[in-house]
């Protein structure tokens, strides 16, 4: 490696102009250290989108110093990186200290769209590490670097990916995997647990500090909030939340460890572990094979969501006058989250405004495609489809026919009593809320599959479509189709 000295020394200058404003909140938040290198780094995938949002030359990802960099085998100029602590609530129980255990925070760069901090996922031991390596795997890296830019695509918030890089590093799960890095990238990594740390061990200075950095920067109304701006922001980190959750439900995604440590203070969803998008649909579908209770089901995560807020109040109270502040502040949730996803749910039936009777359509539609377990996304879809006339191949992926003729028809009206109603507009609008392509479990399996081989251009074809989800695009079939009889058998645990 031939680098010149000044760059050995300050480590490499990638033109970004860094802050390092989490690191600036001091010691008691998190420890400064450099990630561990990996051998042989080789590149498993890039997005040029998010090359774009920080400021980096695309033609420059593609270097071999990006790689290293990107693999925390090279100092980055102008960053401080660290591991910040945190702890949380697991399964519904208080997990006490966990902390970024392999994620290595590098730095804050300032961009058009705002600040967006830069961490490296798997990047090594940290004092947070407990029992784990720092270590992340080559298929979990790739099945969140696919869907953060899968979900930014259907618009919903999320962190982002700017790559992933591999290594042949061993790492040591239920059998012998190699290492790979993820480059995330979000506005704030900050969690609820960050609070419930500081709340937990009495530090209520420490928990004002932090609380006030996040209302100064990501929520500055709350400041000028009439009454308490901590159940202010509470009452905002809600609104988001709820909505995020709305978004969640309407295209059938399932997190599967919504663990307070996992819950983001934006509302963005972080921490891509066990996720699934719904094949046929099961309402009371659980995702994480480590999940035996069933915590964390598809139908269970408004809920749980509403838990996690709560103990994140509980965390804000030292900071607030009394307990029923935090539950006032808490209350909007129970009727936004509904509304939320009721609006959700009228855009992809194609229609423009909730009025009553609308809930009772929606519900009887899902019993429906419970029923039969008919496939959620292809439903959306050829639903779309059927506003101009095509409703035999909606018809098609029911069983009991008549019950969904039923229902057809009510929506039918439904549809055409809104005013000015246009067929060919109300399409158009249902194609671009209803995906062709998620990343379902097999399509991620059968990316992973090929990686492992060293063949990198199935994560390349699936991150390009997932880029373009309301898009048909000709040779990309397999990917809108029925999932194979094999991918029942896919089980993804908390192991990653
Ligand atoms: P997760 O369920 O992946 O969100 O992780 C929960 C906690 O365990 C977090 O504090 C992680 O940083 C930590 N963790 C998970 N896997 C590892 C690992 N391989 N090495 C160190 N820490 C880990
Ligand atoms: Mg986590």
């Amino acid at each position: 490696m031939n680098r010149p000295l000044d760059e050995m020394a300050a480590g490499l200058d990638l033109g970004l102009n860094w802050h390092n404003r989490f690191a600036a909140l001091g010691d008691a938040f998190s420890t400064r250290l450099q990630p561990t290198p990996l051998p042989s780094p080789h590149w498993v995938g890039t997005s040029p989108a998010v090359a774009d949002l920080l400021g980096l030359d695309r033609q420059w990802l593609a270097s071999p110093a990006a790689l290293d960099a990107f693999t925390g085998n090279l100092a980055i100029a102008g960053t401080q990186p660290l591991a910040s602590v945190y702890s949380g609530h697991q399964f519904g129980h208080w997990a006490g200290q966990l902390g970024d255990g392999r994620a290595i925070l590098l730095g804050e760069v300032d961009t058009a769209s705002g600040p967006q901090e830069v961490q490296l996922k798997g990047a090594g031991l940290t004092p947070y590490s407990r029992m784990g390596d720092g270590r992340a795997v080559l298929r979990s890296s790739i099945r969140e670097f696919l869907c953060s830019e899968a979900m930014h695509a259907l618009g919903i918030p999320t962190s982002r990916a700017l790559c992933v890089t591999g290594s042949p590093g061993p790492v040591r799960r239920e059998e012998i995997e190699t290492a790979a890095v993820v480059t995330r990238v979000a506005p704030s990594f900050i969690r609820f647990g960050h609070f419930e740390h500081f709340s937990h061990h009495g530090l209520h200075d420490e928990l004002r500090v932090l609380a006030d950095f996040v209302i100064v920067r990501y929520y500055p109304a709350c400041r000028d909030a009439t009454g308490n701006p901590y159940a202010a922001l509470l009452e905002a980190v809600s609104a988001r939340t709820a909505e995020m959750v709305a978004q969640w439900q309407a295209v059938g995604f399932c997190h599967g460890v919504m663990n307070t440590d996992n819950m983001s203070i934006l509302g963005l969803t972080i921490d891509y572990g066990p996720f699934q998008f719904l094949d046929a649909f099961n309402p009371g579908h659980i995702c994480n094979h480590s999940d035996t209770g069933g915590r964390y089901a598809y139908n269970r995560q408004p809920n749980i969501a509403y838990w996690n807020l709560f103990a994140l109040g509980q965390a804000l109270l030292p900071l607030m006058d009394d307990q029923q502040q935090a539950l006032d502040a808490l209350e909007p949730y129970k009727a936004l989250m509904p509304a939320a996803l009721q609006r959700r749910m009228n855009a992809k039936l194609g229609l423009a405004q909730v009025q009553a009777g609308d809930a009772e359509l929606t519900e009887s539609l899902m019993k429906l495609l419970a029923a039969d377990a008919v496939d959620f996304t292809i439903f959306w879809r050829r639903l779309s489809r059927a506003v101009g006339g095509a409703i035999e191949p909606v018809r098609d992926l029911f069983l009991q026919r008549e019950a969904f003729d039923a229902w057809a028809l009510r929506w039918h009206e439904r549809l055409h009593a809104q005013p000015g109603f246009d067929a060919d507009a109300t399409q158009a609008q249902m194609l671009r809320t209803n995906p062709h392509v998620v990343l379902r479990n097999h399509l991620g399996e059968v990316a992973i599959q090929r990686a492992r081989q060293g063949d990198f251009s199935e994560v390349a074809r699936l991150q390009n479509a997932l880029e373009h989800p309301f898009e048909e695009v000709a040779g990309q079939d397999d990917l809108a189709a029925f999932p194979p009889e094999w991918a029942r058998q896919i089980e993804i645990s908390c192991s990653s």
